[in-house]
């Protein structure tokens, strides 16, 4: 008997694509400025280990990752660039963030007088990043008032197991509120000439894509790109029609139906056909990250790039689409969720989110394959 599994759905990566547009975003930045790519959460959705793998060149600072687990992940893949942890650490995790040379923030004294001990029992230098709150309120330290900055370096000096290479901070609003991003570009550029004045300091960063696409930061000579990298820029900019996608979710019809007006279609039976309608049943569902918010949203698939409605809600891993216009649609035959007829932005805006969220939804359940 013969053992076969079709996937139902799956995602095709272009990992030149990524690797064009991490040129970009090298072209973006001002002379001499550093890249730490951020391939937190699967490379957002594109698979850790390829997309590490693959921009694993010169001229990379650091990969960005959001916790210990990822860059355990990266050094298992042989990756040499070096991990630098973005979220912070629990206790028991910073042992192996020592030992594995690793790069973290620093966002509390309780954080790095822990680190700071750790690293002197066995005998290390640790790198850290100091982490600033300049309005995201997620982390860092805040900055001190002015008479108590004196005492704030000295403290950053009386580390002496950590090495303080870099200053970051992150901006909750580039793509929103340019006014406020201004304001925060200018609070951060002072603070760091300050501190920069007392420490040796090799790193300052603040941009993510918006902050690279966007803006102009004096002092900083490092950003960290994310959604940018994968072919989406979050604002409008000269770099738009340069983007290249970097992925493609597809499916397999499963099953060809003509159904007679009046049938109802899925859960709820929110659609009722007023026609007779030639209707596909394809292989992908909300438990693939195909959001069950696109439900009644206008969204379509591609069939040999025409673009066919979604009928009804999507279920857990099936949806059904109108192929009526399409003469020669099968079992077996490929639909594309998202591709260049149906771009990631569309699909976000339908689902009433955010590309991110989008790319770090594409489930377990679908094969990657390369390219
Ligand atoms: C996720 C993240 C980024 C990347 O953000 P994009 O908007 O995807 O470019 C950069 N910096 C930090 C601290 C992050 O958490």
């Amino acid at each position: 008997m013969p053992l076969c599994h079709i996937p139902r759905s799956w995602v095709e990566v272009d990992l030149e694509a990524i690797a064009h547009n991490l040129d970009i975003a090298r072209q973006a930045l001002p002379h001499h400025a550093h890249l730490m790519p951020v391939v937190k959460a699967g490379a957002y959705g594109h698979g850790l280990e390829p997309v590490a793998r693959r921009l694993d060149r010169d001229g990379i600072s650091y990969f960005g990752v959001a916790n210990v687990g990822e860059a355990r992940r990266l050094q298992q893949a042989g990756v040499r660039t070096p991990s630098f942890i973005m979220g912070p650490s629990f206790p028991v995790e910073r042992e192996e963030i020592i030992q594995r040379h690793w790069s973290c923030t620093i966002s509390s004294c309780e954080e790095a007088d822990h680190l700071n001990r750790l690293a002197a029992l066995y005998g290390k230098t640790l790198t850290v990043h100091l982490a600033l709150d300049s309005g995201m309120g997620r982390e860092g330290f805040l900055y001190p008032d002015q008479e108590d900055l004196g005492g704030f370096i000295d403290y950053l000096r009386s580390l002496e197991h950590l090495k303080i290479e870099g200053i970051m901070s992150h901006s909750p609003s580039a793509d929103e509120d340019y006014t406020f991003t201004q304001s925060q570009i200018d609070l951060f550029s002072g603070w760091v000439r300050e501190l920069r004045s007392h420490l040796d300091i090799r790193y300052c960063h603040l941009a993510a894509s918006a902050g690279l696409l966007a803006y102009e930061i004096p002092e900083a000579n490092l950003a960290r790109p994310g959604l940018l990298l994968y072919g989406v820029a979050p604002m409008a900019s000269i770099y738009d029609g340069v983007l290249r996608p970097t992925l493609r979710l597809r499916a397999h019809v499963c099953l060809v139906r003509e159904l007679p007006a009046g049938h109802s279609i899925s859960y709820g039976r929110t659609t009722q056909l007023r026609e007779k309608t030639r209707v596909a049943t394809v292989g992908i569902g909300y438990a693939d990250g195909w959001s069950r918010s696109l439900s009644g949203s206008g969204v379509c698939a591609s069939i040999q790039g025409k673009l066919c409605p979604m009928l009804g809600r999507v279920t857990m891993d099936q949806i059904m689409i109108d192929v009526t216009d399409i003469a020669d649609v099968v079992s077996g035959s490929i639909v594309d969720l998202i591709c260049p007829e149906q771009p990631i932005t569309r699909v976000a805006e339908l689902a009433g989110t955010i590309p991110w969220e989008i790319f770090t939804g594409l489930g377990p359940r679908l094969p990657r394959l390369y390219s």
